[in-house]
C-alpha cells in the first residue's frame, strides 16, 4: 500500500522542486523505505522529446525508451532507482489518452470534461504501477496558479479526499526572499502562494522555504500562523554548496521527520546518511582539479547538458578531483584555430546534438584531440563527428559526412532503417513522425576483447541508453579499422557500431549511446571515471 507525497511549487519557478523531491526520496530511502518518483508536467507537448533544449533543458531517456523531463535524472542520481515511462506525464499525454478513448467510443455518448475525465485520467497515472512501493513521490511541474496546472492540482486534491491524510501528503516549496533595501526576509510571497493553494482546496502539510540565509524563528511562526500549519513543519531550505548536500541539510532541518510524523509514521528508523557525507566531502575537498572543454551547441543553457555535467562531476568524485568545465560553442572552431582555445585543457568532450550548425567545429575539435593526444570523449553526435574526422583525415575519405546534413557521397553516418532489439525487429522510415521515432532506450552492446572499453567496463556485454536517428555505417568498418580506428563495441547482431576508439591514443573513445544518463554519485559511470583519470594524467604532462 503505497503512500503518495505530492510536491508542488509556488512564488517563482526554478526553485529546485526536482532536487527537493529527489532529496526527499533519498531521505526516505536512507530510512529503509522503497520509493518511486514521478514528474507531471502541465504543458501540452506529449513528451519533451520534440522540444528544443533551450525550452526545456535536457531530454532524459529512460531504460524503457521514454523521453522525459530532466528531473527524472535527479531522481535517478539521488535514489539509484531507474525511472520508467510511467514516471513521466504531461497534460499532452493525458489529452492524447482521453481523445483516443473518446474516438473509440469509450465514453458511451457522455460529454467528456476536465472533471471528472481529465482528473480521473491523471489519478489513474498517479496510481499505476506503484505496487509494492512504500512511497510514491509526484512532483507537479510549474507553479500553483498556472491555468494549465489546475487539473493536476484538482486531481491531487481528490487523492487526499479519497485516501486521507495517512496516505497522502502535500509538500509545498516556496521562496522567502531577502530584500536588501529593507534588510529583511519577506514571508508575504509564501503566504500568497499558500493562499492560492488553499483556494483550490489544498492545505500543505509541510512547507519547504528556499532562502539564502537563516529564517528567524519569529518569521517561521508568522508563516505557520498565516499558512495554517504547525511551526515545526515550516522548514527552511537554504542554498547548499553542492546539490548532494541537500539530503543532509534537509534532514538536519527535520524535513523527513516531519513528513513521517504527518503521515502517522513517527517511529520510523533514523536515516543512514554516511554515503551522502562521503560524497559531499569528496566534492567539497578535492585533491586537485582538471579542466575539460565541452564543445556543444546549446552551451548557453547549462540545463541542456544536466546529466553530462553531473556525470563529469561523478568522474571527479571517482578520482578525488574537481572537474572544471569550459563550455564552447563549436561554431567558434570554424573560424578560429582550435588550438587558440583548447591549448591547456586536459580533456575534450563533444556531447550529443542535432543538425548541421557547428558540426565542422566539432570535427575540428576531434581532430585537435586526436593529433595533440588530448583525451577525447565523443558522446552520440560527438562520436559521429569523430568518425567523420577519422574517415576524412585518417582513411582519406575526403567526402565523408552524415546524411543528417543532406545527401552525401560518402555516408559514413547514415540512417538505419531496421535493427534488432532483443529478438524483435524495429523499423523506421524517412518522413516518419518526428516524435518518438529515434532509437530510444536501453540496448545491449558487446565489447571487443582487449579493447580499452572492455577494460574500463570490466565486462563483455553492457547495456546503455540511446537517443538518436543516425548510425555509424558498418560498411566503412574495414577502411576505418585499417586506418587505425577500432570498432570496439557493436550491437549483439554485429550491425550497429556502438563504440569506436583509437588504440594508439592516450584516451580517445566515441560512444553512440548516452552513458551520462546512468552515472550516479555513488556509482560514477566507468567511462566518465576513466576519462577524468586520463585527464588527470594529461594534466601531469603539461
Ligand atoms: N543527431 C544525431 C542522430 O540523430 C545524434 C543525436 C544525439 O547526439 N543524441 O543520430
Amino acid at each position: 500500500m503505497t503512500r503518495f507525497i505530492f510536491v508542488t511549487g509556488g512564488v517563482v519557478s526554478s526553485l529546485g522542486k526536482g532536487l527537493a523531491s529527489a532529496a526527499i526520496g533519498a531521505l526516505l530511502q536512507a530510512r529503509g523505505f522503497t520509493v518511486r518518483l514521478r514528474k507531471f508536467d502541465p504543458y501540452l507537448n506529449v513528451d519533451p522529446g520534440t522540444m528544443s533544449p533551450y525550452q526545456h533543458g535536457e531530454v532524459y531517456v529512460t531504460d524503457d525508451g521514454a523521453e522525459t523531463d530532466l528531473d527524472l535524472g535527479h531522481y535517478e542520481r539521488f535514489t539509484g532507482v531507474s525511472a520508467r515511462r510511467a514516471d513521466s506525464l504531461t497534460a499532452g499525454r493525458v489529452y492524447q489518452t482521453i481523445l483516443e478513448r473518446e474516438r473509440r467510443g469509450d465514453y458511451l455518448g457522455r460529454t467528456v470534461q476536465v472533471i471528472p475525465h481529465v482528473t480521473d485520467c491523471i489519478k489513474e497515472f498517479i496510481r499505476q504501477d506503484t505496487e509494492g512501493v512504500d512511497f510514491t513521490l509526484v512532483e507537479i511541474g510549474g507553479t500553483v496558479g498556472d491555468i494549465e496546472g489546475l487539473p493536476f492540482f484538482e486531481a491531487i486534491r481528490q487523492m487526499r479526499h479519497e485516501l486521507g491524510s495517512e496516505r497522502t501528503l502535500f509538500v509545498h516549496l516556496t521562496l522567502v526572499p531577502f530584500i536588501a533595501a529593507a534588510g529583511e526576509l519577506k514571508t508575504k510571497p509564501t503566504q500568497h502562494s499558500v493562499k492560492e493553494l488553499r483556494s483550490i482546496g489544498i492545505q500543505p502539510d509541510v512547507l519547504l522555504c528556499r532562502c539564502d540565509r537563516e529564517i528567524p524563528q519569529s518569521e517561521r511562526r508568522k508563516i505557520a500562523l498565516f499558512c495554517n500549519l504547525r511551526e515545526e513543519r515550516v522548514i527552511q531550505a537554504r542554498d547548499v554548496a553542492t546539490i548532494y548536500e541537500a539530503p543532509i541539510r534537509y534532514h538536519a532541518e527535520g524535513l523527513d521527520d516531519q513528513i513521517l510524523a504527518a503521515l502517522g509514521m513517527a517511529s520510523a528508523p533514523d536515516p543512514e546518511l554516511d554515503r551522502w557525507h562521503e560524497v559531499v566531502r569528496r566534492v567539497l575537498q578535492p585533491e586537485g582539479a582538471v579542466k575539460i572543454a565541452v564543445i556543444g551547441k546549446y552551451t548557453g543553457l547549462k540545463d541542456a547538458y544536466k546529466s553530462l555535467a553531473e556525470a563529469l562531476a561523478h568522474g571527479g568524485i571517482a578520482n578525488n578531483v574537481r572537474v572544471d568545465l569550459e563550455w564552447f560553442d563549436s561554431e567558434i572552431f570554424e573560424s578560429q584555430e582550435a588550438s587558440t582555445h583548447l591549448e591547456g585543457v586536459n580533456g575534450i568532450l563533444v556531447p550529443g546534438g542535432f543538425g548541421e550548425r557547428g558540426t565542422e567545429g566539432k570535427i575540428a575539435a576531434a581532430g585537435f584531440a586526436r593529433q595533440r593526444r588530448v583525451p577525447y570523449f565523443g558522446i552520440c553526435f560527438g562520436m559521429q563527428m569523430a568518425v567523420i574526422e577519422a574517415a576524412r583525415h585518417m582513411a582519406g575519405i575526403a567526402g565523408a559526412s552524415s546524411t543528417e546534413f543532406g545527401p552525401c557521397q560518402e555516408p559514413v553516418i547514415g540512417l538505419m532503417t531496421e535493427w534488432l532489439r532483443g529478438n524483435e525487429v524495429e523499423r523506421r522510415r524517412l518522413g516518419d513522425n518526428l516524435g518518438g521515432t529515434m532509437r530510444l532506450g536501453a540496448y545491449d552492446c558487446d565489447l571487443a576483447d582487449g579493447s580499452r572499453v572492455a577494460g574500463v567496463y570490466g565486462q563483455r556485454r553492457i547495456s546503455e541508453r540511446h537517443r538518436h536517428r543516425y548510425e555509424v555505417n558498418i560498411g566503412y568498418r574495414e577502411r576505418l579499422e585499417s586506418a587505425g580506428l577500432r570498432f570496439s563495441g557493436l550491437s549483439p547482431d554485429g550491425i550497429l557500431p556502438e563504440i569506436v576508439e583509437l588504440p594508439q591514443h592516450p584516451w580517445f573513445v566515441g560512444v553512440q549511446f548516452h552513458p551520462e544518463l546512468k552515472s550516479r554519485p555513488f556509482a560514477p559511470h566507468p567511462l566518465f571515471a576513466s576519462f577524468v583519470k586520463a585527464a588527470v594524467e594529461q594534466s601531469r604532462l603539461v
